[in-house]
């Protein structure tokens, strides 16, 4: 985990999703570069979380086509995916100490003891949080829950990140501080990363690319500062606050 794995870029193939009659993905194409910081932003409700489930192998089949380094995935379940995913609400098991909650996936693995010894301590070092690894979760402020949510997914050593709005549960100073933690994490890693977020600052400071979505339609697709310069419609504009 301490050593960069190979990168693995993403790409999405007119995807289309529905729930009965509720279009949620509407031709989604999308190509994300191995080890990039990508961000979905957009309003509740436009569909992200439901984009980042379908990469992950959560939830109904979408139709179109979904590739993983270059592996077609959608018909695989989400372990075999190579993918590990932080979600919105990061709930620890409350019975489970952090160096449990961390091991946990790895016991489902049933790798030996002392490499899952080895895996999570290294997991804790690197969210910077060894020394509590006896605590309950309970014990635990948001911004350490947060960390261990991050452990206990690097620590089963996926090569593509997915992060939906896992820093929407904390204060507005430290949501500032993690997304920098978060950073720093992702580049030593070198994993390749989508990063969910309502919050356009949140994308803006940390993406190397982000898209835009609304109503299952992705709007623009570019960096940061070439939505704001150039913002492809007035939704992209008005979302971002460029729009006069
Ligand atoms: P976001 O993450 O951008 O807020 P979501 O992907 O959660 O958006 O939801 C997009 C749309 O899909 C919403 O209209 C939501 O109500 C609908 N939706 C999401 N999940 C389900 C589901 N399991 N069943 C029915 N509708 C759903
Ligand atoms: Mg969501």
């Amino acid at each position: 985990m301490t050593m960069k794995t190979e990168m693995l870029g993403i790409e999405i193939e007119n995807l289309h999703l529905a729930f009965g009659p509720t279009k949620v993905l509407t031709g989604v194409n999308l190509s994300i570069k191995p080890g990039e910081f990508f961000a979905f932003l957009g309003p509740s409700g436009s569909g992200k979380s439901t984009l980042l489930r379908s990469i992950a192998g959560f939830g109904p089949r979408p139709s179109g086509a979904i590739r993983i380094g270059g592996r077609d995935v959608l018909d695989l379940p989400p372990w075999k995916r190579n993918v590990g995913m932080v979600f919105q609400s990061y709930a620890l098991w409350p019975h489970l100490s952090v160096q449990e909650n961390v091991a946990f996936g790895l016991r489902e693995r049933k790798l030996p003891g002392a490499e899952i010894a080895r895996r999570v301590e290294e997991a804790l070092d690197l969210v910077g949080l060894s020394h509590l690894a006896a605590r309950m979760p309970n014990q635990l402020s948001g911004g350490q829950q947060q960390r261990i949510a991050l452990a206990r997914t690097v620590v089963i050593e996926p090569q593509v990140l997915l992060l939906d709005e896992p820093l929407s549960n904390l204060d507005a100073s430290l949501r500032v501080q993690m997304r920098r933690e978060l950073l720093a994490l992702q580049r030593k890693l070198g994993l390749t990363t989508i990063f969910v977020t309502h919050d356009q600052e949140e994308a803006n400071s940390t993406s190397d690319r982000m898209a835009v979505l609304d109503k299952g339609v992705i709007q623009q697709i570019g960096r940061p500062q070439e939505l704001y310069d150039h913002p492809a419609n007035l939704f992209v504009a008005r979302f971002l606050g460029t729009a006069n």
